[in-house]
């Protein structure tokens, strides 16, 4: 049974409505890159799906980096003379400028304003701001409480601490047939913030919870690490890991109702980018691949020139483009079930494609062989072939050991699952044999044997088993 033939078995406005759910559990926790935020949102994945955290101390050179020291907030407001909190990080967690140093002062409204932002332009949306690296203090707020604010005397509180700690990540290995792995990598760094994190999250989640306990061709890791320190930590610490990933996406953006978005890897034609693009084809909803750009999110680093990783990045509204990014509005009503849904069901397609490709060879290729007799042709004459048959003869035709399935379901125009069907059902009747794969050690397999006698040159071969 493929992924997304058992996805789509299931009730899909239930998945809907549970990864909704879950990403609605994650919603309060204030998150930051470091800090208890982050460790709370790894512990209620851990409950789902088996967590490793790694804790990386503070002052850590990471490449070019240093860990931070570990932020964590309790509580921030700012009270005016009456002692009534006219800013209240119990409301909303952004608020507080992530990483604020602590602060207990009394100041004027002028002197107040130099640490508040606003979005005149929106001006019932709180910012999202940061400054992980730079030690400072500020009030996020919306546009039109600020213009309450009368002249005055204010009371500022950021109860936070900025010490000496750890970085968190967590991340889950699923051990497939193969040790050459498929890494999905969600940034698990934003407070409260639907979209732009938790949509990523809660489908990488139930992705795991999905694909555990399955027989795959290939292993799985996901990450869920604070963005860019987090990615950069764990590949300064898992450098020889590197070497087995073939596949790489990075999730994040994937819940409003935008139009998919998929950003190819850094090599522009990995089959991750291949498999994500004809699954984009397929899947029925508008999409829009584009070129790799050294801006964005986490591919950032696994796409960096040393590792230059096949690991592209799928969204929706891509980040900056939307009004709601990095507000207030990008909340849990920005975020829908059907589309969280739809963005699970194309990562399903996506994985069925990397599981199941590979390539073949036809073992009768002067003329095409007698499929009638074989039971592999329509009963009678003259009616169309229709797709099987049609998927059939594409994959005869063209598994001369230098296209893949991929390669033929591209050509064809016809869906990754029937042709991968159709070399199923030729390999059984002994039309066709898998070509090895050297990660794969599958060259003791009869089909390897008899394909390396016919033809004693193989580059690049992929077998999907
Ligand atoms: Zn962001």
């Amino acid at each position: 049974m493929s992924l997304l033939g058992e996805f789509d078995r299931g009730d899909q406005a239930k998945i809907g409505e549970q990864l909704h759910r879950y990403a609605a559990e994650l919603f309060p926790i204030c998150r930051s890159i470091t800090g208890d935020g982050i460790r709370q949102t790894l512990g209620q994945i851990n409950q789902r799906i088996p967590l490793q955290f790694s804790e990386v101390p503070t002052g850590t050179e990471v490449f070019d980096w240093t860990v931070p020291k570990e932020w964590n907030i309790r509580d921030a407001y700012i009270k005016d003379a009456s002692g009534r909190r006219v800013v209240d990080f119990r409301r909303s967690n952004l608020h507080v400028v992530s990483y604020s140093v602590p602060v207990r002062a009394t100041m004027s409204l002028s002197e107040l304003k130099q640490h508040l932002f606003t979005l005149p332009e929106h001006p019932d949306w709180i910012p999202y701001r940061t400054s992980y690296y730079k030690e400072s203090w500020g009030i996020c707020l919306a546009h039109n409480q600020l213009l309450a604010l009368a002249d005055g005397d204010y009371e500022v509180c950021i109860d936070s601490t900025l010490a000496d700690g750890h970085l968190t990540y967590g991340e889950c290995y699923l051990p497939g047939r193969s040790e050459e792995e498929v890494l999905i990598s969600t940034h698990a760094c934003h407070p409260s913030l639907a979209n732009d994190n938790l949509s990523g999250l809660a489908v990488a989640t139930a992705l795991a919870e999905f694909l555990a306990g399955r027989d795959l061709r290939f292993s799985y890791r996901f990450l869920f690490v604070p963005g860019t320190i987090g990615a950069i930590a764990w590949l300064a610490r898992n450098r020889e890991k590197t070497q087995h990933i073939r596949h790489g996406l990075v999730l994040t953006g994937i819940g409003d109702a935008g139009a998919f978005h998929y950003k190819k890897s850094r090599r522009g034609d990995a089959e991750i980018d291949q498999a994500v693009a004809h699954a984009l084809r397929h899947h029925g909803e508008s999409s829009h691949v584009l070129d790799f750009s050294p801006y964005g999110y986490d591919e950032r680093q696994y796409c960096s020139p040393g590792f230059n990783l096949p690991v592209g990045c799928l969204m929706r509204s891509v980040w900056g483009t939307f009004p709601e990014y990095h507000t207030s509005a990008d909340n849990l009503d920005f975020i829908h079930p059907s589309q969280l849904a739809s963005s699970f069901r194309l990562c399903a397609a996506t994985l069925d494609v990397l599981e199941g490709n590979g390539r073949y060879q036809n073992q009768n290729p002067f003329c095409e062989p007698q499929l009638g007799k074989r039971n592999l042709y329509r009963s009678g004459g003259g009616e169309a072939i229709g797709e099987e048959i049609n998927a059939r003869l594409w994959v005869l035709n063209f598994s001369d050991g230098d296209h893949s399935l991929l390669d033929i379901a591209d050509r064809s125009g016809l869906p990754f699952a029937s042709i991968r069907n159709a070399a199923d059902v030729l390999r059984q009747s002994g039309l066709l044999v898998a070509l090895p794969d050297a990660s794969e050690q599958t060259s003791n397999s009869p089909d390897a044997k008899r394909a390396a006698t016919r033809r004693p040159r193989v580059t690049g071969a992929a077998a999907p088993d």
